[in-house]
């Protein structure tokens, strides 16, 4: 079974339904306040990497902010390798074709606008509005799940859960893969991959849908509960 924590009250939960559930309504997060606060799924569907995709973030945002914190937190968290341009698509503008792109200052295309210039909370409006977010044309798809009043604090973004870190087997032995085939994007382990050269090592802390692509290795956040890093570092100390 693989569980996945609500960040606000460390709950686990069985299933990303289930904590997506959880933290749109959790207890803990109350904070008191008038914005406007966007609580929005974002999620992975068609990654090269694997085949069914279970990578999901869910974050809040003030509906006042532009799209340049949503597009540094997801670079930060799952996406940047070397500075690839990056694209909001909304469903609102489906008729009209407007991207807003990272690098638009340094484009001619009128189609194209920059993150500045877009408040997040213009575009996603009601619970279900969409949108499709895009590094290095590899897409993955927003969805805004409420609206609540609150306060962020001055935070620009705030995570409030996300999968569990996905362990990969290797594609010959079935056992734990810490390499992967930029090409065919299957996994190796150290044993089995000597017979592929191609093999990139990628960081066992990989929690992104862009594991194996391009330069990308990892984002070396520590995913671990707090309750369970103090335990841990228990266990630990009794080991020595
Ligand atoms: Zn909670
Ligand atoms: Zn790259
Ligand atoms: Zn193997």
């Amino acid at each position: 079974m693989v569980y996945h924590y609500c960040r606000c009250c460390e709950e686990k939960f069985n299933g990303i339904s289930n904590v997506v559930d959880h933290v749109v309504d959790c207890s803990s997060r109350v904070s008191s306040g008038d914005e406007d606060i966007l609580t929005i799924l974002i999620k992975d569907n068609r990654s090269k990497a694997v085949k069914q995709s279970k990578y999901f973030l869910v974050v809040e945002m003030d509906s006042k902010s532009d799209l340049k914190p949503l597009d540094s937190f997801i670079r930060n968290v799952w996406m940047e390798c070397c500075y690839h341009t990056s694209e909001f698509v909304f469903e609102k503008d489906s008729e009209s074709r407007v991207s807003y792109y990272s690098h638009a200052d340094q484009m001619q295309d009128h189609h194209w606008q920059p993150f500045s210039s877009i408040k997040i909370g213009d575009k996603l409006t009601k619970a279900d509005d969409r949108f499709i977010y895009s590094y290095d044309r590899q897409p993955v798809f927003g969805v805004l799940l409420k609206i609540s009043k609150g306060s962020m604090n001055g935070k620009p973004v705030r995570l409030l859960a996300r999968n569990e870190p996905i362990q990969f087997k290797c594609v010959e032995c079935k056992k734990i893969a810490g390499f992967i085939d930029p090409e065919s994007h299957n996994f190796y382990c150290d044993n089995c991959r000597e017979e592929n050269e191609n093999t990139i090592e990628f960081d066992e802390m990989s929690n992104s849908p862009r594991v194996g692509i391009c330069g990308y290795i990892g984002d070396n956040k520590p995913y671990v509960r707090k309750a369970d890093r103090v335990n841990k570092r228990k266990s630990d100390q009794l080991d020595e």
